[in-house]
């Protein structure tokens, strides 16, 4: 394994991209940069920037881009990522983020943009029944993969539970905004011969080997002399 990784992952709500940004950024040892997590993390905290979010996730709808920009500039010019680089997972979400990602990521850019493709049935009763951990943001299903002691992380021994924005309303206008607002950019990073669409089904571990021998293949057609 060749570590280090500039990754970007795209797909639908329920996809599976937190699953699997934390898997890729263990394999690849860099740290899972999520937005989503960044801004749960502060409407825990009580703060004002979390005050201020808060009202956009409850609702389903995108927290406006420059202060979303913002953030994420602040935590990819950091050394560990600038150094070791990054899973970085609900971002970009418009083409303005993704323009201004590439700009910040020059002259490097990211090794791959991975757009995890699953059919909208399997998103609705992938989110029923998905969990998260309030502390680290591990993910969890009832069904399928719950955690071992019910409620309880199993990486952290936070508490596990179902997210504020994972309301039958809030899930239909993430998933309108993602049809117009992300899904171009599918397209955007095609154009620019960064993309791999691969597909999100199968069990977790079936999906991560998939994702890694797509990023395997790229890195090592990106080394010298290859
Ligand atoms: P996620 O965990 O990626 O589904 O994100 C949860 C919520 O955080 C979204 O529904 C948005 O309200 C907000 N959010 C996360 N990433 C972004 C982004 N790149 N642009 C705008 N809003 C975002």
């Amino acid at each position: 394994m060749n570590p280090g990784a500039r990754i970007v992952i795209l797909g639908k709500q329920g996809a599976g991209k937190g699953t699997q940004a934390v898997r890729l950024s263990r394999h690849y040892v860099v740290p899972h940069v999520s937005t989503g997590d960044t801004f749960r993390a502060a409407v825990r905290s009580g703060s004002e920037f979390g005050h201020k979010a808060r009202k956009f996730l409850d609702a389903g709808e995108l927290v406006p881009d420059e202060i979303v920009i913002g953030m994420v500039r602040e935590r990819l010019t950091r050394d560990d990522t600038t150094h070791r680089g990054f899973i970085l997972d609900g971002f970009p979400r418009t083409v303005p983020q993704a323009e201004d990602l590439m700009q910040l990521l020059q002259p490097t850019g990211v090794d791959l943009v991975i757009n995890i493709e699953i059919d909208t049935s399997s998103v609705l009763r992938r989110l029923a029944s998905r969990r998260v951990c309030s502390d680290c943001g591990a993910n969890y299903s009832v069904g399928d993969n719950p955690p071992r002691v019910r409620g309880i992380c199993d990486v952290c021994g936070g508490e596990v539970v179902q997210r504020d924005d994972d309301t039958e309303s809030a899930i239909r206008r993430r998933l309108e905004l993602y049809e117009r607002e992300t899904a171009p950019l599918i397209e955007w990073f095609e154009a620019r011969g960064l993309l791999a669409t691969l597909e999100g089904t199968g069990s977790p571990d079936e999906v991560t080997d998939r994702l890694v021998s797509e990023v395997d293949r790229r890195k090592q057609r990106a080394l010298p002399g290859c």
